[in-house]
């Protein structure tokens, strides 16, 4: 059967997926069948995580879903959670995509530094970061701490040290910040999904 390229697109571009599927019948293709076994294999072997959107305050939920491929647990899929009250399983197109964020080549995957007065990044250990960042934190608390106030009352805080929390950290990130934080007295703590 000779089929012209207009007459394909014609073919394929109807909307309903059945006749989409009648009409790569006729070309010797069976789609449904073909869409059957994408959507077994996809889903194949997947454990589906119950999650929350990272990227603003309105907390949609989502699925992500895993498959241990035998080099360690992989996401293959984040999508909305239909179990949801909050989105019943929508996603706007911003958290539809939020499965590159966890598996994307273009991540930086080391630590990059750019010192004081440099125009150039500069590779960073990440035992070298958290090092800096430990002597840091611990110089503008001692320089800055306030056990009381004039007048006696006990405070044990800092407002030297103000903690901005990233939209892509998720909800244990944020809870072990906040406790991190205030055990250290720091009282000025907050997330960029809130701004
Ligand atoms: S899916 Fe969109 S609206 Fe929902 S939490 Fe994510 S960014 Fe916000």
């Amino acid at each position: 059967m000779a089929v012209t390229r207009r007459q394909l697109l014609k073919m394929t571009g109807i909307g309903s997926a059945g006749v989409a599927a009648t009409s790569f019948g006729a070309l010797g293709f069976d789609l449904a069948f073909a869409e059957d076994r994408a959507a077994k294999y996809k889903l194949e072997g997947v454990t589906a995580t119950p999650s929350i959107c990272p990227y603003c305050a309105v907390g949609c939920g989502t699925l992500v879903q895993t498959r241990d491929d035998g080099k360690g647990r992989q996401i293959i899929n984040i999508e909305g959670n239909p179990d949801s009250p909050i989105s019943t399983g929508s996603l706007c197109p911003k958290g539809a995509a939020t499965f590159q964020l966890a598996m994307n080549p273009k991540r930086l995957q080391q630590v990059q530094r750019r010192a004081p007065g440099s125009d150039k990044w500069e590779t960073m250990s990440l035992d070298a970061a958290m090092a800096r960042v430990t002597e840091l934190v611990a110089t503008s608390r001692d320089a800055t701490f306030v056990e009381r106030t004039a007048d006696g009352k006990l405070i044990n805080q800092t407002t030297g040290i103000f903690a901005l929390g990233g939209a892509t950290n998720d909800n244990e990130e944020n809870y072990l910040i906040a406790k991190v934080m205030r055990m250290m007295g720091v009282v000025r703590i907050e997330n960029q999904a809130r701004i």
